[in-house]
């Protein structure tokens, strides 16, 4: 759970940055940082260049003018950048300070007015229903919404500042009776948590009734300072699935394969699109 939280505000030198992610060309971060602290989170390593000393999840930079920055670099004469833009690729663009700053619809506003550029959000918030409207004017817009599993007992640990998935899952249902493209971000597949076939078999069958037609799934990074994270959350809170990451983190390539069988199994054809980032 967050105790406590170092927020301030700052000013950003540059809004819209080439990205080395795949299928990406630009990324923005409007915070830095991000309270909704998941457990896993590969994008704590920023820590490393903000020189932030608090734990993941307890500071939070507000990048209040970024929109103003991103105009200034939009129509500026060197910069015609066009492509598709993650917005929130270190951070939750709808985390829960959004409520109050609006820098994330601010952005949006000033996309509208640049239709060569796609617009697409990771989030693992409801926040993103305020700016239906906005992302509605967009020319291209699609929003991804992260779900491991539907067990609440597991998300308030794994999870814990970030919306309920039963959230998340009905405001994708929404966004989706309104024409904007949705998938679900199934990732990381956490062992003996989030992969056992009761776990999958009710997110499958859920995203499913609500009108998912596209998932993405990504297993687990064995990054160094993400395994000790969760190692330590597994012996506080999951103690019997412990033994499940651990075999994990020893014969990875033998847990994809069981794993991969088990998502042929559940894959069927309501699913349009199920790939493995
Ligand atoms: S929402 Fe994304 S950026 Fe934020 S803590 Fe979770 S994984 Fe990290």
């Amino acid at each position: 759970m967050i105790t406590q939280l170092a927020q301030r505000e700052i000013l950003c030198k540059s809004a819209l940055n080439k990205t080395g992610i795949p299928s990406f060309d630009y990324c923005m971060n409007p915070y830095g940082g991000c309270t909704h602290a998941c457990i896993y989170c590969y994008a704590s390593f920023m820590c490393r260049f903000t020189g932030h000393k608090e734990k993941w999840g307890e500071f939070l930079d507000v990048k209040v003018n970024m929109p103003d920055v991103l105009a200034k670099q939009l129509s500026g004469r060197r910069m015609q950048p066009e492509g598709k833009v993650l917005l929130g690729s270190v951070t939750d663009a709808y985390q829960p300070a959004e409520a109050r700053y609006q820098i994330t619809r601010s952005i949006l506003n000033v996309l509208v007015g640049y239709p060569q550029l796609e617009v697409h959000i990771l989030t693992k918030s409801d926040l993103v229903q305020r700016d239906l409207p906005l992302l509605r004017q967009l020319r291209a817009c699609e929003v991804g919404f992260t779900i491991t599993t539907m067990d609440q007992n597991i998300t308030r640990w794994l999870e814990p500042g970030a919306s309920p998935p039963q959230l998340r899952l009905a405001v994708a249902g929404q966004l989706i009776k309104s024409d904007i493209p949705v998938w679900i971000f199934i990732a990381p597949l956490l062992p003996g948590l989030t992969d056992t076939e009761e776990s999958l078999t009710t997110l499958f069958h859920t995203l499913h009734a609500t009108g998912i037609r596209e998932i993405r799934l990504d297993y687990l990074n064995p990054y160094p300072a993400v395994t000790q994270r969760l190692k330590n959350a597994y012996r506080r809170y999951f103690p019997k699935a412990l033994p499940a990451l651990e075999e994990y983190l020893r014969r990875p390539g033998s847990y994809r394969d069981e794993t991969a069988f088990l998502l042929r199994q559940l894959q069927n054809s309501k699913f349009q699109n199920i790939q493995r980032t």
